[in-house]
């Protein structure tokens, strides 16, 4: 049986290596807070990421950023070193292509393979095994990760070389942040004039203004049971990781020379939200706050 090694077991990562877990793989499992480790039901703690690291067959990471990512490979004591020669290596986090693809190259130096899988779909994807995976790096690294990714994944997209899978995921990040500004300011419109925001929701999913921010990750509070709105903003996905995808994406744009006026007006938008409102620990739809400061609590 396939053995994998799984550091990082935040809101994301805890739940995908359950499902890894659940479906049968030997799992070695680690993260800075220990409370996480014993989490993760059918996995072996590990004492440290080399020793998640050590002897695996697929070894995959979820964490918060580039620097997270580039430490645990490459530096000081980086399980680059302790990896066996023919291991997988998938990196699920959303951090920089540039670091993606520097890690991705100094690991193909040891022979040993490395694919960027960002996700979408959320923490209710990791619970539910039906995140999208957006994947960089080779077809045949690819093939070989497919049993893995579909155990935690209902849609697995190749989107072209090493790096390739972050920059699409920072393309729907830019877009996602833009539809929930617009979504929570539309509907702070309507209530300010009079609006029911159920009513004036339904309305809009069923026109032409429907979205996935509108639709199912609805920012005003009660309108959807199950909403992060619904619960005070907690969990879910956090103002700060936001603005991190969002200077992922300015960063993008100016490498490339591209214009972003919506991606940057959504990037002030949010870092305003969460230094201005403390709200960086928050999810990241509770940018209603700025445009109608009542439904903070
Ligand atoms: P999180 O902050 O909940 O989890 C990150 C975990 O990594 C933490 O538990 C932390 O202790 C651990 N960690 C950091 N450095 C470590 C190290 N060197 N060794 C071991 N553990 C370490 O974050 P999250 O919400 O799980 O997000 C993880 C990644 O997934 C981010 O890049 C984020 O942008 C992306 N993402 C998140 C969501 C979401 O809805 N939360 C959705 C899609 C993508």
């Amino acid at each position: 049986m396939t053995t994998v090694g799984f550091v990082g077991l935040g809101n994301m990562g805890g739940p995908m290596a359950t499902n890894l877990a659940k479906a049968g793989f030997t799992m070695k499992v680690f993260d800075l807070v220990p409370v996480l480790i014993a989490g993760v039901k059918g996995a072996a703690g590990a004492s440290s990421a080399s020793d998640a690291a050590s002897g695996v067959d697929v070894f995959i990471s979820m964490l918060p950023a580039g620097r997270h990512v580039e430490g645990l490979y490459l530096g000081d004591s980086g399980v680059a070193g302790i990896l066996k020669k023919d291991a997988l290596v998938i990196d699920c986090s959303t951090i920089d292509p540039g670091t993606a693809r520097r890690v991705a190259t100094a690991l193909a130096v040891k022979g040993i393979t490395m694919l960027d899988a960002p996700v979408s779909g959320g923490t209710a994807g990791a619970q539910n095994g039906t995140l999208t995976f957006i994947v960089g790096g080779t077809a045949a690294g690819l093939d070989r990760a497919r049993p893995i990714l579909q155990a935690m994944g209902a849609n697995i997209y190749h989107a072209g070389e090493s790096g390739a899978g972050q920059i699409a995921k920072v393309c729907n990040n830019m877009l996602l942040a833009v539809l929930m500004a617009g979504t929570a300011e539309a509907l702070a419109l309507g209530v300010k004039n009079g609006l029911d925001p159920a009513v004036l929701s339904e309305i809009m999913q069923k026109s032409s203004g429907g979205n996935w921010a509108l639709n199912v990750y609805n920012p005003w509070p009660s309108v959807q049971e199950n909403s992060a709105a619904s619960r005070g903003y907690s969990g879910g996905f956090l103002t700060d990781l936001m603005t991190k995808d969002l200077g992922l994406a300015l960063e993008t744009a100016m490498q490339s020379g591209s214009s972003i006026p919506m991606g940057s007006l959504a990037r002030n938008l949010f870092t305003t939200h969460a230094t201005l409102n403390g709200a960086g620990r928050l999810d990241f739809s509770s940018i209603q706050w700025l445009y109608a400061p009542e439904v903070r609590r």
